[in-house]
């Protein structure tokens, strides 16, 4: 029996995720990309033998909806190992574990980032957060997170020399302004899993939940300009009459009813190097203190030797904010990194930069997951897309889900 005709708008997580649960119920939806590819905003491109992902980002192997949809095996998965190296001026230092087992951090390691009662609130905070389910975390009051860190009694040092570096890369901004829900939510995800990437890139996050499809088919380079009731115009003059729709993209970009709605998405610039030899030489992210241009950095291959087919290391570099033009950036950026590495400059072989203007939604109510109805805009129009839960992998596959879900629901209950 032909099922209505579900059209899917966006080939990212969210709208893969959305076409594996309608296949699950019986329906052949069709997605409507409008580039060449799927993925959205997790891709990965092979430049010179070397697998670059667009923006540093990785999967916790915690993340509920990831562990459903995912086979961890099949993408072959490599951690990181917790904790994270701290670079400034003068020194450099490891801190090991201090999510996952802060009471295990060597005293004098830890002394560099921050003290004694730090390192006991560190552990209590894991403890607490491990209790609560994620629902719970998300239904709290909020406050910014630094206020947050301040509230609980952390101190100055440790707020300065760790939470700021390793949260500014995660919420992408500079100030800690993020809702303490998702401080609460990502730190205790790093207290139950590891940060990982697929051995061949973040792309193949994607690429596995595509595989699992069958009966849905994907349009590329076929992008909507509007949707008016169940009509869907796009870009090419063309009119598509659907019985249902997911849009599984920010809806202002083709509703214009809903433009306005959204407060300008966080922003990033990924600028990727390589080197003769990685000088952190461990799978680890390498947090840099204080207001430099660059926040974080990681060897790929430490992590996934396969992000580097020759004998030259993959330095990933993120860069929170920066007006300056792309030579001018990666110079300023070398001389950083010379500076911490004590690496001479010229040795930083610039390969290529990512300028990502819709990195993360920006959003003041942070949830976890909504009801069914939620999603619902008219009887013939839904919603999905991260930017409806909270910024993440683990958001973008919640919303797909609910998405079809509501669908489905619906559809029982008219036939
Ligand atoms: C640099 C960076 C770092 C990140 N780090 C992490 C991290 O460490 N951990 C984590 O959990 N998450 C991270 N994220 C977030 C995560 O990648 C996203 O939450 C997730 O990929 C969003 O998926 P989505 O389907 O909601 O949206 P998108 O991936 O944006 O998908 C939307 C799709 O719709 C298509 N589209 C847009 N307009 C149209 C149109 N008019 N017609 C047709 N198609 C259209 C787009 O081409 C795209 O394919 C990061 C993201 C970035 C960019």
């Amino acid at each position: 029996m032909e099922k209505e005709k579900v059209y899917i708008v966006g080939a990212g997580v969210s709208g893969l995720v959305a076409a594996l649960e309608l296949e699950k119920a019986g329906f052949s939806p069709i997605i409507l990309e409008g580039s060449d590819t799927i993925g959205g905003r997790m891709k990965t491109d092979e430049v010179d033998g070397f697998l670059l992902d667009h923006g540093f980002q990785v999967l916790n192997t915690a993340y509920p909806e990831a562990k459903k949809y995912l086979d961890f095996q099949g993408l072959k998965l490599k951690t990181f190992d917790p904790g994270a190296v701290i670079f400034d001026e003068k020194d450099s230092y490891l801190i090991s574990d201090p999510m996952r087992n802060p009471l295990k951090v060597v005293g004098m390691a830890f002394s560099k980032v921050g003290n004694f009662l730090d390192k006991v609130k560190m552990f209590s905070l894991t403890q607490e957060l491990k209790k609560q389910s994620n629902e719970e975390i998300f239904s709290k009051p909020a406050v910014p997170t630094l206020q947050y860190l301040k509230d609980y009694g952390f101190s100055p040092t440790i707020i300065e020399n760790f939470f700021k570096p390793f949260f500014r890369g995660i919420f992408l901004e500079k100030h800690l302004n993020t809702s303490s829900r998702m401080f609460e939510f990502v730190f205790k995800m790093f207290a139950l899993g590891h940060a990982a990437v697929p051995e061949k890139g973040m792309g193949e996050i994607p690429k596995m939940l595509r595989k699992q499809l069958s009966s849905t088919q994907i349009y590329f380079e076929t992008r909507v300009k509007e949707i008016q009731g169940n009509a869907i115009h796009l870009e090419n003059g063309e009119v598509i009459i659907a019985d249902r729709i997911i849009v599984a993209v920010q809806p202002d970009r083709v509703m214009k009813q809903l433009q306005g709605q959204f407060a300008p998405s966080r922003k990033v610039i990924n600028l990727y190097f390589t080197l003769q030899k990685s000088f952190m030489a461990r799978p680890m992210i390498g947090l840099v203190k204080g207001d430099h241009l660059v926040n974080n950095l990681v060897f790929m291959d430490d992590v996934s030797p396969a992000y580097s087919k020759g004998d030259r290391s993959l330095l990933s570099v993120t860069v929170l904010e920066s007006d300056l033009e792309e030579k001018d950036l990666v110079k300023e950026v070398q001389l950083e990194l010379a500076g911490i590495s004590g690496v001479k400059a010229e040795y930083f072989k610039y390969l290529k930069g990512y300028w990502i203007d819709y990195a993360l939604p920006n959003l003041d109510d942070l949830r976890y997951s909504m009801p069914l109805t939620e999603c619902k805009i008219t009887d013939q129009v839904y919603l999905a897309g991260d930017y409806l839960l909270n910024g993440s992998i683990n958001a973008a596959m919640t919303s797909g889900r609910t998405a079809a879900e509501a669908i489905v629901h619906s559809y029982m209950r008219t036939h």
